[in-house]
C-alpha cells in the first residue's frame, strides 16, 4: 500500500533516537519547519521550551493561562517530556502538535473561541473548559493527523484524557 506521511518524509532519520535535549528540539524543528502553518511560523519564538519529566500518556504540553472571557495572561511554555524523545519521528510529531497550539493561541483564534463559547453559547465552568478543549485539541489532531499521523496507533483526540 502506498503510504504518505509528510512528517516521516521530512526527516533525515525518522527512526533515529534523539538525545533528550533542547538542541534535539531545535534540529528536528528545522527538519519539519516547512510543514508549519503561517500562525505557527509567526509565533514560534514566543513560548519557552522545557525538556524532560513525564506526564502519563502525553509526549508534550503547551502551558498557558486563559480566562473564561478568552483573555490570556502571562507567558507560555512548551514541555517536551521524555517520551517525546523515543524517536525523531515522535519528537517531530510532538513539535508539530505543540507549536500548532502556540500558533492557535498567539493568533488569538483560541481566545476568540473561548469568548464565543462563553458569551454566545453561555457555557461556564467545566462545560466551558471541555467545549474549549474539544476545539483546541481537535484542531491540532486534525492538523497533525492530516500530515500523515492518522496512521499512528493511539494518535487521535481522546476526550477521556482531556476532559474535566
Ligand atoms: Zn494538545
Amino acid at each position: 500500500m502506498y503510504e504518505r506521511n509528510l512528517i516521516r518524509s521530512s526527516l533525515k532519520d525518522p527512526n533515529g533516537v534523539p538525545e533528550l535535549s533542547e538542541n534535539s528540539v531545535k534540529n528536528i524543528k528545522k527538519e519539519v519547519y516547512a510543514l508549519f502553518t503561517d500562525d505557527m511560523k509567526k509565533n514560534e519564538s514566543l513560548p519557552k521550551i522545557k525538556v524532560g519529566g513525564s506526564n502519563g500518556t502525553k509526549n508534550g504540553d503547551f502551558e498557558y493561562r486563559m480566562d473564561e472571557d478568552g483573555s490570556a495572561n502571562g507567558g507560555t511554555v512548551i514541555k517536551f517530556y521524555k517520551s517525546a524523545f523515543k524517536s525523531n519521528y515522535i519528537l517531530a510529531r510532538t513539535i508539530l502538535h505543540e507549536y500548532y497550539h502556540a500558533g492557535d493561541f498567539y493568533s488569538g483564534n483560541a481566545g476568540m473561541k473561548m469568548w464565543s463559547l462563553r458569551y454566545k453559547l453561555n457555557l461556564k465552568g467545566n462545560e466551558l473548559q471541555n467545549a474549549y478543549t474539544d476545539y483546541f485539541e481537535r484542531g491540532v489532531f486534525n492538523y497533525v493527523r492530516g500530515l500523515g499521523a492518522y496512521q499512528d496507533k493511539n494518535y487521535y483526540y481522546n476526550q477521556k484524557l482531556y476532559h474535566r
